[in-house]
This record gives structure tokens, C-alpha cells and sequence, in this order.
């Protein structure tokens, strides 16, 4: 199979879809069921995000994000992409951690420093650790050559921990000089602020994909939420728009669908953009709904999930 960084380079459009591990083995359960729905519109890869030693979701809990990424590539067949952070994490435990992951099949990763997981603002270096990302990169890379390929994480409006946007695109670069493939990208909410990311990386000679991470609006308690952990700014204009409907969930979803649909057609008219990255919050329906619009959705019946095998296999899409 060709890596998936020569594929997210191919000309045709795709999208890819984040996704947490969840706490418990029900929700471990009714996700594997959600992939075999979204495994029908063929996303080019998924992803499933890191949390650090210390959280519920653990290393050591079957529904770690390890297991995750092992069941949806070998049981959903769905190529995967694992994160990994330096958060809380000795190089001797990353080690174990690449290692299980290199038993599973695994082939990609996204490579983090991570957040702090006791909630505060400042990040401590953990004895034995990594400090950067970077740091991250060329540990794997050390370890284990060309094995992986390597995703990192990239800020369209800076990190909010650096001391400016330029530092940051500067630090970013290191990351991948040290030897990352590609770069997927926070959230953001306006296609216009993707574009100048996209220009000012390539002026400081980052040359590898940038891939715009989308997080399509779906109920205004989790938009707070995530804003507050990233330390985001939403533009005035989402404000207003989501403020009068706050308590009607479909209202604002309906809202993230049509902002969302009208962001990416912005960025793919852009002729910059062919990929798009869902955070999809384990959710399904908006995520559906906005692919469906834009006619990236392709039910392919030939890819279902053991237990589904009545299905009409003759349809292509
Ligand atoms: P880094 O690239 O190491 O940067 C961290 C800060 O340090 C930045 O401000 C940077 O400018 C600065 N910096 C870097 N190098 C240097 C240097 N040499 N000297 C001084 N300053 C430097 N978090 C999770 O816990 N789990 C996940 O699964 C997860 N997935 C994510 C996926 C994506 C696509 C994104 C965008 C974020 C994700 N995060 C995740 C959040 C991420 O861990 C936090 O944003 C974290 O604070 C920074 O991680 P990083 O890898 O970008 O760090």
C-alpha cells in the first residue's frame, strides 16, 4: 500500500476524521460501531488522539488510545494514524508505546509535546522525558528510521504558549527539519486564516502538506469547552449568529453545517486545499451531513465490517 503521505498528496479530494478513546468498554463498543459507519465513505485515514498517563483513559485500560487505533486499523481495516505525547512519559515508556504500536501494524504517527495533565497553563518537563515535539520527532527517528511516517501539529493563529505567531511557524519548522511528513492543523474558524498559515509557512520554506483540522460546530457547551482548552478566539460573527440559539441543539448543529460547508468550499476554491481533517468529537451526524453537501461522501459497499456482510456488495461509488 502507498504511505499515506504520498497519498494526501494525490490530486483527488479526501477528508480524515479524529477521534478519542473513550472511558469505558461500552463506549469503546458503540465507537467501533460508528467507524463501520464512517468506514463506508472512505475516509483516507482516522486518527485517535493521546492522553497523557493519569487520565481515565490510560495506557494501561483496555479502551487506550493504543487499543483504539489497533482495532480500527485491524478489525475496521481503516488506515490509522496514533498520537503521541511527551506529557507525564519517561523515553523508556514511549519506547514500550512505539513498540506495542509497531506490533499492532501501526504506521503513522502524530507526534506531540502534549498539554499538561494536571489542567494548568504551563507545561513541566517530566524527569526522563521530552520537552518538544521536536524532541518527539527525532526520538522515533532515532529509534526507528523511516518506519513511521510522521504527522505534527501546526497553529494557524501560534500557540498560545509562544511568545509569538513568528516563534512559533520558526518552531514549527524544526519539527519537521527534525523530520516530520506532514502537518494537520488546529482548528480555526475562517478559511482566510488557513490561507495565510498556509502562505507563511511556505515563505519560511516549510514545503511538506498542511492539512486544515476542521471542527464543524456541533452544541454550544462543547464549542466553549474546546475553546477554553485551546485558548481559541471565535470571531464576533460566530458569536452573534450562536448566542440566540445556545439552548437548541439543532439549531446550532444545523449552524456548524453550513458554516463548516461554506469554510471548506472557501478553502477548496482556494485550489490550495484537497484534503480536510474532521475532529469529529466521536460524533457522527454532523460530520455525514457536511460530507454528503460537499459530495465527498461515498458509500462504498464493499469495504463493511465483518458482521455486515448482507448488504448489496455490487454498488460502487
Ligand atoms: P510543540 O510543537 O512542542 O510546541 C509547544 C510550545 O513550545 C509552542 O508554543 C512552541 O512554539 C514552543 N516551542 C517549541 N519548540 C521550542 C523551543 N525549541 N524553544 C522554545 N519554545 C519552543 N494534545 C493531547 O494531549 N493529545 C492529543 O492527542 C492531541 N492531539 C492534537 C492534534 C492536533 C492536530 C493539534 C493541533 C493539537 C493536539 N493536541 C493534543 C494539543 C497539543 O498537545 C497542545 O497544543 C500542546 O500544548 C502543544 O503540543 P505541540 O506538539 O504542538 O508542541
Amino acid at each position: 500500500i502507498e504511505r499515506i503521505n504520498k497519498r494526501i498528496q494525490a490530486g483527488r479530494r479526501w477528508f480524515s476524521l479524529e477521534f478519542f478513546p473513550p472511558r469505558t468498554v461500552n463506549g469503546a463498543v458503540n465507537l467501533i460501531g460508528r467507524f463501520d459507519r464512517f468506514v463506508e465513505g472512505k475516509p483516507l485515514f482516522c486518527d485517535i488522539t493521546w492522553h497523557p498517563a493519569g487520565d481515565p483513559a490510560n495506557t494501561e485500560k483496555p479502551t487506550s488510545s493504543t487499543c483504539m487505533a489497533g482495532a480500527m486499523l485491524n478489525y475496521c481495516g481503516i488506515e490509522t494514524i496514533l498520537h503521541i505525547s511527551c506529557a507525564n512519559i519517561s523515553t523508556a515508556q514511549i519506547k514500550d508505546c512505539l513498540e506495542n504500536a509497531k506490533n499492532l501494524g501501526i504506521r503513522n504517527l502524530l507526534a506531540l509535546r502534549g498539554d499538561p495533565s494536571d489542567g494548568s497553563e504551563t507545561w513541566t518537563f517530566f524527569e526522563g522525558g521530552l520537552n518538544y515535539a521536536a524532541d518527539m520527532v527525532r526520538f522515533i527517528r532515532k529509534e526507528y528510521g523511516d518506519y513511521f511516517n510522521i504527522c505534527v501539529a501546526g497553529y494557524p493563529t501560534g500557540h498560545p504558549e509562544c511568545t509569538s505567531y513568528a516563534d512559533d511557524l520558526r518552531h514549527l519548522k524544526e519539527k519537521v527539519d527534525a523530520g516530520a511528513d506532514f502537518i494537520i492543523t488546529q482548528l480555526f474558524f475562517k478559511a482566510e486564516t488557513y490561507l495565510k498559515f498556509l502562505r507563511d509557512c511556505r515563505d519560511i520554506g516549510i514545503t511538506c502538506p498542511i492539512i486544515p483540522g476542521i471542527l464543524p460546530i456541533q452544541a454550544y457547551q462543547s464549542l466553549r469547552h474546546i475553546v477554553k482548552l485551546s485558548r481559541l478566539e471565535v470571531p464576533q460573527e460566530i458569536i452573534d449568529a450562536i448566542n440566540p440559539i445556545k439552548d437548541n441543539d439543532e439549531a446550532i448543529r444545523n449552524f456548524g453545517i453550513d458554516h463548516t460547508v461554506s469554510m471548506i468550499n472557501d478553502l477548496f476554491a482556494s485550489g490550495l486545499v484537497n484534503g480536510i481533517h474532521f475532529y469529529t468529537l466521536n460524533r457522527e451526524v454532523a460530520t455525514i451531513e457536511i460530507l454528503k453537501r460537499l459530495g465527498m461522501w461515498c458509500e462504498d459497499h464493499t469495504r463493511r465490517l465483518p458482521w455486515k456482510t448482507t448488504a448489496n456488495h455490487s454498488r460502487a461509488c
